[in-house]
């Protein structure tokens, strides 16, 4: 954590409101530099009723991590805005219901830890405090724990712990620099949703794996499971995980 966080726990008072009456009403939506997650592409695509391609092409950039080889999806750099997010608008956040997990959390920043016993996650939360945000020493009753059940994070939480449970097993069994292929297939299976449908329908992709028609027809229209599907088939191409499928 750097200097500028500060740690809390969940029953703590959360000192901060964000409201469209103050001085900073959006600023923290320009000069971005925002990694997306998987999760959050699923949400801000179907938000905007495109696919994954288009939207990935459109509003993101694409590198990979030096040591890791993982691919790191953020939003578009755009030096004309000063860097500002593609869907800041004068009167808020025009994807608002579907904004990524990040902007849901923001001044909190979140990590987790799996207790090797028990298997339960351990969640520890730190502000985040910036000159520009003056959402700080505003009072209200909330704790940090009410505060972020007001921000619907839930769900987001819930996918993004099962991709860093995915980057923890990379970091335990490949701990060096992914290939190619390997990174090809990680960035399909969770950012390009949409081709990894495709290529599963038109291209034989799973046609190794014994999967019932029920599930492979569920993964023609429910986005979440197709993104499960993809963890496990990713779990299983770089790890040799035998793909278990639930339900
Ligand atoms: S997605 Fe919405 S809340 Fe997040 S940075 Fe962009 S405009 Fe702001
Ligand atoms: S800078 Fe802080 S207080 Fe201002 S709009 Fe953003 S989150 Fe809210």
């Amino acid at each position: 954590m750097t200097e500028d966080m500060i740690p809390v726990h969940e029953q703590d008072p959360m000192p901060f409101d964000c409201c469209p009456e103050n001085i900073c009403f959006n600023e923290c939506c320009r000069d971005l530099n925002q990694a997306l997650t998987p999760y959050d592409i699923l949400r801000l695509k179907r938000n905007l009723g495109i696919s994954s391609q288009v939207f990935l092409k459109e509003y993101t950039s694409l590198h990979y991590g030096p040591g890791s080889g993982l691919p790191i999806v953020a939003f578009k750099p755009n030096p004309g805005t000063g860097h500002e997010c593609p869907f800041v608008k004068a009167n808020g956040c025009k994807v608002y219901a579907d904004r990524p997990g990040s902007c849901r959390l923001y001044p909190l920043a979140r990590a987790i830890a799996r207790d090797r016993e028990t298997g339960e996650i351990d969640e520890y939360f730190a502000l985040i405090e910036e000159p520009h945000c003056k959402g700080f020493g505003k009072k209200t009753d909330l704790s940090v724990r009410q505060w972020m059940n007001g921000q619907d994070v839930a769900l987001h939480n819930q996918h993004n712990d099962k991709l860093m449970e995915l980057i923890s097993l990379k970091n335990r069994i490949l701990p060096g620099k992914l290939e190619g292929a390997q990174s090809d297939q990680f960035y399909l299976a969770l950012y390009d949703q949409d081709a990894f449908r495709t290529q599963i329908f038109e291209k034989d992709l799973v046609k190794n794996f014994c999967l019932s028609p029920s599930f492979l027809e569920s993964l023609k229209t429910n986005d979440e499971a197709l993104l499960d599907f993809g963890i496990a088939w990713v779990k299983n191409m770089l790890f040799g995980i035998e793909l278990t499928i639930k339900g």
